[in-house]
C-alpha cells in the first residue's frame, strides 16, 4: 500500500471549464480533455497558485488517499468521490492534524473566536504539509538571541528550504515535529512556531526561513530545535494560519504588541514593510515587553531601525535602572497617538506572545478609549470584524 498522501483536485460538478486554473499553475499540472480540467499528481506541488483565479472554488478540492486517482480516472467523473476510509494510521493522523488546528484556535480566541484576515492581505498556502507527508529540511543558522547572562535561551533559527515548495507569509506558523516517540511510544505532537522573516526569505528571493525560538526547561520540541546545529536535519508540516497576516495597503497603521518571541511575526512584519516600502514614515508601532534588555530578542537590530520607520516602545520589567513597566504601561505612554488612531479605519491592532498580556492590552485600550469618549468593546467589535483586531497568544 502507498503511504496515504493529500491529493489536489478539481470537482467536475462545480467546474465551469474557464480554465483559469491551467493558466495560473506555473509547472503545467493542470489539464484538460474535453469533459473535465484535472490535477495531475505527479507534477502539482501544492503552490496554490491556481486557487485564487478560480471562479468557483472547484480547483479547491481535496481527498487524503492511499492509492492516487491517476488522471485518466478523473477525466471521467462526473461528481468528486467521497473520501474513502483509510487505513487507522490515517485516522490517528489526521486527529493529530486536527490538534495542529486546535491549538491554532485557542492561540487566537483573544480575538473573539471568529477571526479574519485584513482584506489587502495577500492569499496564505495552508496545510501543505501534515502529519502524513511532512517534509524534512536543514538548519541553516542557529544564533542566540538572548544575553549569555540572561535568564532565557532564545533562538533565531534560519531554515534552508532548498528545492522545497514552503510558501509562508509573515503572521503565519509552521510546525516542528520533534525525533522520537512519548512516552506512551506514540509520535510527539507537533509544535506551532511563528514565521520571523519575510515572505521572500531571510534575505530578498533566498528560499529560507527564519524561527524565533525560547528554551522551554524540560520542554521537548523548544530544546530539540534549539539544539540543532548546521545542516542538521528538521521535521516540519504547514504552513499554518490564514487570519493573522499582514495588510498590503501601504496606508495602513500597524500596531504591534508583543512580548517575548511574540516579536516573531512583526520581525517580519517590519522586515516586509522596509522591503517593500522603505519610505513611509510614521506608519508602524511596536510594543515590546521583556524583563530586561538582556533578555530581549532583536534587541540590537531594532534599535538600528528608525524611529520615524517604527515607533519602539521597549517595556522592561526588571530593568535595574527603571522602574517595572509592561506593555500595557507603553500603551498608557503613548495614549495621545492611540486615541485617534484606533478610530481610524485604516488601524490594525497585532497582539501576540504570552496569553498573560491579553488582560493588560485589553485595560488599556479600555482606558484610552474612554478617555476620548469612545466604547472600546465596540471598537474592537468593528476592528474584529473588519479583520483588523488580530490576537496569537501561547
Ligand atoms: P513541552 O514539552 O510541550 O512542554 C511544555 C512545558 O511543560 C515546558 O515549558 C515545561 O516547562 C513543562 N514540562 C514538560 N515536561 C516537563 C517535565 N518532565 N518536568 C517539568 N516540566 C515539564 N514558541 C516559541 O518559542 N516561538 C514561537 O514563535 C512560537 N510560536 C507559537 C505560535 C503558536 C500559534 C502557538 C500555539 C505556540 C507557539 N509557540 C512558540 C509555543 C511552542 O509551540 C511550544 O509550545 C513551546 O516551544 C514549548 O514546547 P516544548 O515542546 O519545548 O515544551
Amino acid at each position: 500500500m502507498n503511504a496515504p498522501t493529500k491529493q489536489h483536485l478539481i470537482d467536475p460538478e462545480i467546474c465551469i471549464r474557464c480554465h483559469a486554473c491551467e493558466e495560473a499553475c506555473p509547472i503545467g499540472a493542470i489539464t484538460h480533455n474535453d469533459d473535465n480540467v484535472v490535477v495531475d499528481m505527479d507534477i502539482c506541488k501544492h503552490c496554490m497558485n491556481c486557487i485564487g483565479p478560480c471562479p468557483t472554488g472547484a480547483i479547491d478540492s481535496w481527498r487524503v488517499v492511499d492509492q492516487p486517482y491517476s488522471i485518466d480516472e478523473q477525466f471521467e467523473w462526473m461528481e468528486l468521490p467521497e473520501q474513502k476510509e483509510l487505513a487507522a494510521v490515517v485516522k490517528s493522523a489526521s486527529e493529530l492534524d486536527e490538534a495542529v488546528q486546535s491549538l491554532l484556535n485557542d492561540a487566537h480566541k483573544g480575538a473573539g473566536g471568529v477571526t479574519k484576515s485584513p482584506a489587502s492581505a495577500a492569499t496564505p498556502s495552508v496545510n501543505l504539509y501534515t502529519i502524513n507527508n511532512p517534509v524534512t529540511a536543514r538548519v541553516q543558522g542557529n544564533f542566540r538571541l538572548t544575553a549569555d547572562a540572561a535568564d532565557s535561551d532564545v533562538r533565531h533559527i534560519v531554515i534552508e528550504l532548498a528545492d522545497l515548495a514552503f510558501p509562508v507569509l509573515e503572521g503565519q506558523s509552521i510546525g516542528v515535529i520533534p525525533p522520537g516517540l512519548d512516552g506512551a511510544g506514540k509520535p510527539f505532537l507537533p509544535r506551532l512556531y511563528s514565521i520571523s522573516s519575510p515572505r521572500d526569505g531571510e534575505r530578498p528571493n533566498t528560499n529560507n526561513f527564519a524561527l524565533t525560538v525560547k528554551r522551554e526547561e524540560h520542554g521537548i520540541c523548544s530544546n530539540h530545535i534549539c539544539e540543532l546545529d548546521r545542516d542538521d536535519e528538521i521535521t516540519l508540516i504547514g504552513p499554518f494560519g490564514s487570519t493573522f497576516l499582514i495588510p498590503d495597503d501601504v496606508a495602513a497603521n500597524i500596531i504591534m504588541i508583543c512580548t517575548g518571541t511574540g516579536s516573531a511575526p512583526f520581525r517580519a512584519f517590519t522586515m516586509q514593510r522596509q522591503r517593500t516600502t522603505p519610505s513611509i514614515q510614521n506608519k508602524l508601532m511596536l510594543f515590546f515587553g521583556a524583563r530586561t534588555a538582556d533578555s530581549l530578542p532583536y534587541f540590537g537590530p531594532l534599535g538600528k531601525v528608525p524611529e520615524v520607520f517604527l515607533k519602539k516602545n521597549f517595556c522592561l520589567s526588571r530593568d535595574p535602572e527603571s522602574p517595572k513597566r509592561y506593555v500595557q504601561d507603553g500603551l498608557m505612554e503613548e495614549r495621545d497617538a492611540l486615541a485617534p488612531l484606533l478610530t481610524q479605519p485604516s488601524t490594525h491592532i497585532y497582539v501576540c506572545g504570552l496569553k498573560a498580556m491579553e488582560e493588560g492590552v485589553e485595560e488599556a485600550f479600555a482606558e484610552i478609549c474612554k478617555s476620548v469618549g469612545v466604547d472600546w468593546q465596540e471598537t474592537r467589535s468593528a476592528m474584529r470584524s473588519d479583520g483588523r483586531y488580530h490576537v496569537e497568544t501561547y
